[in-house]
């Protein structure tokens, strides 16, 4: 035995973008493996010539780093199974094909080498779908196979089993669609005089109309995640409930929950339905939940790219601390905040229209700005109670003081709560923005 008995792996065809299905079969083949304190490899299907795209390995590779599915062995970190790069395993396979051509199982059709089927019943025993017979015995339902085209480049059949038994893979995890190729694959063990490794295929996701989910459906490329403000450990949550989830069916689970409770053979036979909306929701729980530090390291690349810039670290902390608990997405944070960091900021044509446009209300600002700034302590509670006096007085409800005095401090209908925000926006500026209002719009 190995020191590292449980190795899995993740073997992408880089011929396009990272798809949803594969970064979950990429997620559960990591969770089992860091699990079991096993082993997570990266190997590169890159035999298709015609179809391989180094812009699609970028891809992938970057769509795994962002999840944050750290691989042991693999591109960029190396290993003893190495290259991991098909296209550079060549000699291994030439091995392999000499192995099967001595023992009498190759011929030659066409310029094609063909693997010559023991045609025999093959039994898979897998940790998902449980037991299930293929009968290969005729040749009209299960042609013999090709291992290698004329050309001389390989058929993934081939490469990924001899990869698999070099790289001693002892769990295969990978989507239901290969099914059909596994008793192909389980014939090449034997042949081979290998021992197969167990298998787990994973169940179909579909798009809620229960169409099967393709690359051109909603949500399917992965690169869309980051540029929409999703934090990966959601994404991770989001993934593992395609096809899994845990007894208690708790919903909002954190990676070392997930890594507690996850189990393989917990793994559901049914599809999964791929809900972009759910995906959303569960990203907008773990915002709400997660501390200020990650998520301020989330907020800054959305507020650089809105050229917001907070002097002090301590009033961007508390900004963000005020809106966290409203701000369902984070690409909207740049227009919850700005009013905060810069007195340029756009006015909402509906919230001025609305809020406004009557003399009434901008004398009621102007009179609401003499209020506070009498203020002896510019604090929430102090500027709540100057609000409720300065309604009372003028026999107004304080909601009429509240919405006219957050567009003229925002621009915006909509924000945090209202004395907390002037209080951090302080005195100065807040009565410069009520007063402005007043006499403009
Ligand atoms: N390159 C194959 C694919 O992307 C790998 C299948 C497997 O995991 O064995 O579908």
């Amino acid at each position: 035995m190995s020191s590292h008995p449980i190795r899995t792996r993740f073997a992408p065809s880089p011929t396009g973008v990272l798809h949803v299905g594969g970064a979950r079969t990429a997620l559960f083949n990591w969770l089992y493996a860091r699990k079991q304190g096993g082993v997570f490899v990266l190997r590169i299907e890159d035999t298709d010539h015609s179809r391989n795209s180094e812009e699609s390995k970028q891809i992938i590779i970057d769509g795994l780093h962002w999840l944050g599915l750290d691989w042991d062995e693999g591109p960029q970190k190396g290993g003893d199974h190495g290259p991991y790069y098909q296209s550079e395993r060549n000699a291994i396979y030439e091995e392999y094909l000499a192995a099967l051509e001595k023992k009498g199982f190759l011929y030659e059709e066409h310029g094609a080498i063909r693997f010559r089927s023991p045609r025999r019943k093959v039994l898979l025993e897998d940790l998902i779908c449980g037991n299930i017979e293929f009968d290969l015995t005729n040749p009209a339902t299960h042609p013999d196979m090709t291992l290698r085209r004329p050309d001389g480049s390989w058929i993934f059949h081939f490469v990924n089993v001899v990869d698999d038994i070099e790289m001693k893979i002892s769990h295969v995890i990978r989507g239901e669609d290969h099914l059909s190729n596994t008793p192909k694959h389980l014939e090449l063990y034997a042949a081979l005089g290998a021992q197969p490794p167990r298998f787990a295929h994973t169940p179909l996701i579909l798009n809620r109309d229960g169409s099967k989910m393709s690359k051109r459906d909603q949500g399917a490329n992965m690169s869309i995640y980051p540029e929409q403000g999703y934090a990966p450990e959601a994404l991770r949550n989001y993934l593992s409930l395609l096809g899994w989830s845990p007894k208690d069916n708790r919903e909002i689970l954190d990676t070392s929950t997930i890594l507690e409770l996850f189990e393989l053979h917990q793994i559901n036979r049914r599809s999964a339905s791929f809900d972009p909306e759910k995906c959303f929701w569960i990203n907008g729980q773990h915002l709400l939940r997660m501390d200020l530090a990650r998520y301020r390291e989330l907020a800054l690349p959305f507020l650089e790219k809105a050229a917001i810039c907070s002097e002090s670290s301590e009033m961007l902390e508390k900004v963000l601390s005020l809106v966290k608990p409203k701000i369902k997405s984070l690409p909207d944070l740049p227009d919850w905040v700005r009013c905060f960091f810069s007195d340029e900021f756009p006015f909402e044509p509906e919230a001025v229209a609305k809020n406004l446009s009557t003399p009434q209300a901008r004398e009621r600002l102007s009179l609401l700005a003499q209020a506070l700034l009498l203020l002896e302590c510019w604090s929430a509670s102090s500027i709540e109670t100057c609000f409720k006096n300065r309604a009372a007085t003028l026999g107004i409800r304080v909601g009429e003081l509240v919405h006219p005095a957050r567009v003229a401090v925002s621009g915006r209908s909509v924000g945090a709560g209202l004395y907390e925000m002037l209080e951090l926006l302080g005195r100065e500026r807040t009565i410069k923005r009520l007063l402005a209002s007043a006499e403009n719009r």
